[in-house]
């Protein structure tokens, strides 16, 4: 899906052109003006729009359908549970599961990492065993990890990054032992933009029976995902991210180890029986789903995959990689601007630096602009001190955004440049 850097087209291939001019009258929110200038979103890989679709399946659902679900008997109770139910279906054939009982609704990514640290990582990580990240990841995948093997008494390892934001394969390789318990590690990265490869890491951990869990916030929205050609244990990402809601988000988990694992909350739902001498819990997924869950949420990101898979995942990627193609090519041709993250394989990240201007004041410039764009650490500390700086400047790419809103981009940092000129 992506091509070497030598070889970036900044068209997408005949047949992969979206729509775009039709796309953007889909999205609300597109069209306003930010200090008197249109609105250039480029924020993305913190979270995206959504379209018209989304939002009405969520009004719709509070129109008429609004009830709790699972309990109740009447006719409401039943068609939230039956609407929150294939949206757990619309989740399984997203990622290519082989049950709907092996996609748990979470809040979002966080929760997902932090359900399996603290269900399947409690039970299977003791003192002196070894738990393996990469440099590259979100702080969501290294805090939740830091704090079992604080508990327990464990390691955490870490797998290094080339110059160019690469996984080093072979240092990866070193690090899986006889004592490693689980590798966690994210699909694309968010600061970055390095696409891993996922189902080759999958084959080095399983040759030593080392399950995998996979941050894939970064991934579903570009890339076909298929957990079972991959051949991860646990895959976790976040509605918002692919043009659903916020407050939702899916964990993938293998039926076996699912079933194997102890609840991470208690409360309604998650059991099958409650007396004060004991509890028996209900069967997966509603053991790890306590409490009454964001069903609105969930049925949004049900309309969300509907509108990806209605557009084509491969189609979005590509016109994503040739956005991020042209704005490769001509930013980095901008005197003084250095790019962070230059991996061969990447998906719509452009982390930059523009001489010493700190990061903080492009991204206020480009606010003036009209033009959206993240600055800090991106929740990556660990890849800020890889690459020596404190921060970076980054715009993401989603399948709205036009090429003439990256040329809107390039002008805005001819500004910045000439502002500190
Ligand atoms: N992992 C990655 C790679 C991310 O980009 C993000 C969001 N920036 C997260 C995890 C956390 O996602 P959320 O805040 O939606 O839980």
């Amino acid at each position: 899906m992506t091509a070497p850097a030598n070889q970036l087209r900044a068209t997408p291939p005949a047949g992969h052109a979206l729509n775009v001019e039709k796309i953007r009258a889909e999205f609300p929110i597109l069209h306003q003006q930010v200090h008197g200038k249109p609105l250039v979103y480029l924020d993305n890989a913190a979270t995206s729009q959504k379209p018209r679709d989304v939002i009405d399946a969520i009004s719709r659902y509070y129109e008429r359908d609004n009830a709790n679900i699972h309990r109740g008997v009447h006719a409401l109770s039943e068609r939230a549970t039956e609407a929150y139910e294939a949206a757990r279906c619309a989740a399984q054939n997203f990622l290519g599961a082989a049950l709907p009982s092996e996609i748990i609704f979470v809040r979002g990514t966080t929760e997902a990492i932090n359900l399996v640290a603290q269900t399947f990582g409690r039970t299977r990580v003791g003192a002196g065993d070894e738990v393996i990240v990469t440099t590259m990841e979100h702080h969501s995948n290294i805090v939740p990890w830091q704090m079992l093997c604080g508990e327990k008494g464990a390691k955490l390892r870490v797998a290094p990054i080339s110059d160019r934001g690469e996984l080093d394969l072979e240092e990866f390789q070193k690090l899986l032992g006889p004592k490693t318990r689980l590798v966690a590690l994210t699909h694309v990265s968010n600061a970055l933009g390095t696409i891993n490869p996922i189902r080759e890491i999958v084959r080095m951990a399983h040759d030593r029976n080392v399950p995998v869990l996979v941050d894939g916030a970064q991934a579903v929205p570009h890339l076909k995902v298929d957990v079972r050609d991959l051949g991860c244990d646990f895959y976790a990402f976040s509605g918002h991210k692919v043009y659903g809601p916020t407050g939702i988000g899916v964990l993938y988990g293998k039926s076996d180890l699912l079933a194997a694992m102890p609840p991470y909350q208690g409360g309604g739902d998650m059991i099958s029986s409650v007396t004060f001498e004991k509890t028996t819990y209900n069967k997966v997924p509603f053991k790890f789903e306590a409490g009454t869950p964001d069903v609105a949420g969930a049925i949004g990101l049900g309309a969300a995959f509907a509108y990806v898979n209605g557009l084509g995942i491969e189609k979005i990627g590509a016109h994503e990689h040739a956005l991020l193609a042209h704005a490769t090519e001509a930013v980095s041709a901008i005197p003084g601007v250095r790019l962070i993250g230059t991996a061969p394989q990447k998906a719509g990240v452009l982390s930059f630096l523009i001489d010493d201007i700190h990061p903080h004041d492009i991204g206020t410039i480009l606010d003036q602009e009209g033009i959206a764009i993240r600055t800090g650490h991106h929740c990556s500390e660990p890849v800020m001190h890889r690459f020596g700086i404190p921060a970076t400047a980054r715009a993401s790419f989603a399948l709205y955004n036009t090429f003439q809103e990256v040329d809107a981009l390039v002008r805005g940092i001819a500004k910045v440049r000439e502002v500190f000129a």
